[in-house]
């Protein structure tokens, strides 16, 4: 059998209807901004697969870290034990973040991290209630999850829950959490927003967001101001503020983290995706001291019961603090900032086009809208489109009827003009 008739006897691919799959594409090497299938055709990358590569595929300088810590320490046990690569990831993490953060806990990927923040969220507030309850006083439960309309925060149930309710969620929804859903602020509904969000305060105990744009719900972009608004109001009704920089984080909006566009800083901050330059699977959830010491006491009962078998695995996070190495060496923030200026000249371009609408660019994230059917993640032409692309050599995964692209940092303008010439072709 050769290598996709193997696939398809023993593999389950995520998010694909198996029935009649086309594909996959056997990948057998990776550099740079290109992919080269079994075949030997080269696709560059526009999604960065799926969202996760910063500096480029089989990056050596990365590769070379993972390969020496794989040497010297692979794996340990992350309760009672430590290690070099996670307390320096931790210290440097601690500097560069958007906010007044002071402790990092470490998990498997974007899903756990937003996992690991709605827990802690909540049992901060019970650890407080424990307090009150002992002390014979009783108050309001906070213990819901206040989420936007159209998010994505991850495919395990916590996750799940504050996930917008689509096509993903469909077969749990009487399983998942009770959330209260508002939508993204415009200039008509904040006020209404806020009322709704004032009903309920004293029953929300966290608010988790995408900041800036809202990823798999369609690279939609929403306004920094009314969102900085937004938080503030809710940072005043003591409501935890939970970023969800999964995507946005490394430098994909232009910045280093979206929040860095916001006044109000976040209590706890999800990381993940670029977080290892793309190379390994690793979470981060950052929190505020104030949250953090909700969980130290006396009290065996308020400890954080959370942790996975490879919690701060080590070759993770020597991936990670080679990512940052490269930040730091290289020109990275001057590529993102080309890239940022290359998607503003071409969105101007495309919004003169037919067929096409809400032309909208964000750093290094490029996406529109084909008129063309329905504005659902089912629509159809996403795969008529990844296949007419493929067969131009790049590779595209439009969400439906949006087309976005999505670059390595290390694209350059012969391969970005690829990527542009194919759109054109395409609409
Ligand atoms: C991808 C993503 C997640 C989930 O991350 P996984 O690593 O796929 O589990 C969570 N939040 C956002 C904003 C994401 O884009």
């Amino acid at each position: 059998m050769n290598l996709l008739e193997r696939d398809s006897k023993y593999v389950w691919h995520p998010f694909t209807q198996q029935k009649n799959m086309t594909g996959p594409i056997a990948i057998s090497k990776a550099k740079d901004s290109f992919l080269f299938d079994e075949n030997g055709n080269a696709y560059i990358d526009a999604i960065s697969s799926w969202w996760v590569n910063i500096h480029g595929h089989a990056h050596p300088y990365i590769a070379e870290k993972i390969y020496q810590q794989a040497l010297q320490l692979e794996h340990i046990i992350f309760a009672g034990f430590t290690h070099e690569p996670a307390v320096t990831l931790a210290e440097r993490l601690i500097k560069i973040l958007p906010g007044d953060f002071s402790k990092i806990f470490y998990s498997d990927d974007g899903s756990t991290s937003t996992e690991v923040a709605i827990k802690m969220a909540i049992q901060f507030w019970w650890n407080q209630n424990q307090s009150i309850v002992n002390s014979q006083q009783s108050t309001e439960k906070r213990n819901k999850i206040l989420a936007f309309n159209n998010s994505y925060h991850g495919d395990t149930f916590g996750a799940m829950s504050v996930s917008d309710r689509s096509v993903f969620t469909l077969a749990f929804h009487d399983l998942l959490l009770d959330v209260i859903f508002i939508d993204v602020p415009d200039e008509s509904n904040i006020n209404s927003i806020k009322e709704k969000i004032a009903e309920q305060e004293n029953s929300i105990a966290a608010f988790i967001y995408e900041p800036l744009v809202q990823g798999a719900g369609g690279m939609k972009m929403y306004n920094p101001v009314l969102l900085d608004e937004l938080l503030l109001f809710i940072k005043q009704k003591n409501i935890i503020c939970i970023a969800d920089e999964v995507m946005t984080g490394f430098g994909r909006t232009g910045k280093m983290f979206a929040s860095e566009y916001l006044q109000t800083k976040p209590d706890i901050i999800c990381l993940s995706k670029g977080l290892t330059g793309g190379t390994m699977a690793l979470g981060v959830t950052a929190c505020t001291e104030n949250i953090y010491n909700a969980f130290v006491n006396d009290d065996a009962h308020k400890t954080f019961f959370h942790g996975h078998s490879f919690t701060a695995n080590p070759l993770a996070c020597a991936a990670a603090n080679a990512s940052l190495d490269l930040f730091e060496k290289n020109n990275v923030t001057e590529s993102i900032q080309h890239i940022t200026n290359r998607n503003i000249a071409f969105a101007q371009q495309l919004r003169k086009l037919n067929g096409i609408k809400n032309v909208r660019t964000l750093g290094t994230i490029f996406a529109f809208e084909i008129e063309q059917g329905e504005d659902v993640y089912l629509n159809s032409i996403s795969t008529t489109i990844t296949k007419k692309a493929l067969d131009k050599n790049v590779y595209l995964r439009p969400l439906g009827n949006t087309v976005y692209i999505m670059p390595p940092y290390c694209i350059n303008d012969e391969e970005l003009d690829k990527i542009y010439a194919v759109l054109l072709e395409l609409i």
